[in-house]
């Protein structure tokens, strides 16, 4: 038997929120594949509680796992704990490369900790801005320290790029590779698996399927006002359209979990649902009228599937979806959103999936490009353009 040669380049992935998770599953997937790279995954545990349902689903074993998370712990707290964490981790296994994905603390802990390494730092979903540093909180400055310390930015649509350009980043530095989450749609979608969760599995093999909104609501700006105003306009919505299934998946923030309890718990055709599972969500999303949500995924994915989403936030660092009709943007104004929905939902309306987010080939672009710089490939991908 011959001695196994190593890998030559080691590329590390720090990654800690369900959907960081499924937005780098894709690369990290395509990364195993390559004979020269070995991917290394540290998960910071930052959703500790959902990453494994979500891990297990693409098949990732962490290497590393930390164990940071605390019980009402401050942003503070929690990013100088994963800091010192990952300084012995990098110090350890000396990676050539670092993906961070997106916008949160992991991510910006992830490129900052690289950064004092002194290791390449590679960007999936860069150049993403709403131009509030307030909106989303604390992600918007996240995404832009994360984008001052990486050294490759994969943005994934031209309206991107053209913010990490107007920032000052060099263009040779920003590709456009399209969102990894559609590689991670098409991929759920193509797998062979039964749903996990018996409510929806019930739900969905009914004949006929009942109509269905899928409910989602997180962003740390709504914990004060916002998710509860978004919980009443779901019970007016449920009570005026008593046929529909309102299915609320309901993130385990204790803060979010008590107000959508609290005003959600007892109307019959509100089914209010721990966290899906990926697959599980994808297809109550495709089979949705509408989603009502303030989640950054589910804006990308919706399209991709043809369901129009009302965004529950006063911005949207994903403009593309307003100027394709798909998504509106409806604050967490009760009326606005009871008035949204219901035009929706008493419209007749023809579904049309658009790629505007991406083509499913952005993992693909990402290591073609990580290639290239490694000299491994001659030419740069072509990019992603919509
Ligand atoms: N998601 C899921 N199960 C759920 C709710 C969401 O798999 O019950 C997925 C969703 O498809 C999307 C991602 O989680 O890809 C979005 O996560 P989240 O809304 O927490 O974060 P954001 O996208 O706003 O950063």
């Amino acid at each position: 038997m011959g001695l196994k040669v190593p890998k030559r380049f080691k590329i590390a992935f720090i990654v800690g929120t369900r959907p960081e998770i499924i937005k780098t599953a894709p690369v990290y997937l395509a990364i195993a594949h390559q004979p020269d790279l070995q991917p290394v995954f540290i998960n910071t545990g930052q959703h500790k509680e959902m990453s494994h349902m979500f891990l297990d689903l693409f098949n990732i074993t962490p290497d590393y796992e930390l164990n940071i998370m605390k019980p009402k712990q401050s942003l503070s707290s929690l990013t100088a704990s994963i800091l010192q964490e990952l300084e012995i981790i990098l110090q350890r296994e000396k990676p050539d490369w670092v993906f961070v994905q997106g916008d949160t603390t992991s991510a910006f802990c992830g490129a900052l900790s690289a950064f004092y390494q002194k290791i390449t730092i590679g960007h999936i979903e860069a150049g993403l801005r709403t131009g509030d540093i307030y909106s989303p909180f604390p992600e918007e400055m996240n995404r832009i320290l994360v984008g001052r310390l990486s050294t490759y930015h994969f943005a994934p649509t031209q309206k991107a790029k053209n913010n990490l350009l107007s920032e000052g980043i060099s263009p040779d530095k920003i590709i456009i590779t399209g969102n990894t989450v559609v590689d991670a749609l098409h991929w759920i979608q193509a797998q062979d698996k039964k749903i996990s969760s018996p409510d929806i599995s019930q739900l969905l093999s009914s004949n006929p399927i009942p109509r269905i909104v899928l409910v989602t609501a997180h962003r740390r700006e709504n914990w004060e006002g916002g998710i509860a105003n978004v919980a009443k306009a779901v019970i007016h919505l449920a009570k005026r359209f008593p046929d529909i299934i309102f299915i609320f998946s309901v993130h385990p923030n204790p803060v979010v979990k008590k107000q959508v309890y609290a005003i959600l718990s007892h109307q019959v055709n509100v089914l209010l649902h721990n966290p899906l599972d990926y697959f599980d969500f994808i297809k109550v999303l495709s089979q949705s009228l509408v989603a009502i949500s303030d989640s950054g995924g589910v804006q990308e994915e919706a399209p991709s599937l043809g369901v129009p989403v009302i965004i529950t936030r006063s911005t949207t660092e994903r403009p593309e979806i307003l100027e394709t009709g798909m998504g509106y943007l409806a604050g967490t104004d009760q009326a606005t959103i009871i008035n949204l929905a219901t035009e929706i939902l008493t419209q007749e309306r023809t579904r049309k999936a658009q790629s505007i987010f991406g083509d499913g080939f952005a993992s693909q672009r990402i290591v073609q490009s990580l290639l290239f710089t490694f000299g491994k490939m001659q030419k740069k991908p072509d990019e992603f353009y919509c």
